[in-house]
């Protein structure tokens, strides 16, 4: 039978994270660039092929300097709270897209999306949700979100990591022998 030869010869690392644990921890990463002292959210959108098709995470709109906008909380109609300024993740991530669409795509969220983002969710033809924490599920933003969603049929789903931790360790490359490489002839002094 064809491949039975290397089925059984298959040594490959079993330890690799699957496709929800990548794009996820991806969001998480990008979120590490977020200004907000409070809550940091990225999110990473994929295509029906597993290509990453947008990024991004909380922020100030372009040319709203990060040092001359608020970030602190208070009520959500003061010129100086953060909440009348900031773009969610979500939306930068639509809106940082590197294809002519998001049709039909998959959103990872650390956080359920707001009421604002499924808006923009559901308008750019994303059709499914995975979001890590629905820790605000009482709030009317979430509710309203929810009732966009299942009105439009954009699925949503917990993702529930299966490790608590990944890990990203700068010296896993073998710096050592990178450095044995040949050195390329420095220009002689004249
Ligand atoms: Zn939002």
């Amino acid at each position: 039978m064809a491949g039975t030869l290397y089925e059984r010869d298959s040594s490959k690392r079993m330890t690799y994270i699957d496709w929800d644990e990548y794009f996820m921890a991806i969001a998480f990463l990008s979120a590490k660039r977020s200004k907000d002292p409070c809550t940091q959210v990225g999110a990473c959108i994929v295509n029906n092929d597993k290509r990453i098709v947008g990024i991004g995470y909380n922020g100030m709109p372009t040319g709203c300097s990060d040092d001359e906008f608020p970030w602190k909380r208070g009520p959500h109609t003061s010129l100086e709270s953060k909440y009348l300024y900031v773009c969610h993740a979500e939306v930068n991530a639509v809106l940082n897209k590197n294809s002519s669409n998001v049709k039909d795509c998959t959103i990872y969220v650390a956080l359920f999306p707001c009421n604002q983002c499924a808006k923009v969710i559901i308008q750019s033809g994303i059709k499914t949700v995975i979001y890590m924490s629905d820790k605000y599920a009482y709030k009317v933003e979430t509710i309203a979100a929810k009732r966009m969603f299942d009105a439009a049929g954009v699925m949503y789903r917990q993702y529930i990591p299966k490790n608590q931790k990944i890990e990203i360790n700068f010296s896993d490359i073998n710096w050592t022998e990178m450095n044995q490489l040949p050195q390329t002839p420095t220009k002689q002094e004249d």
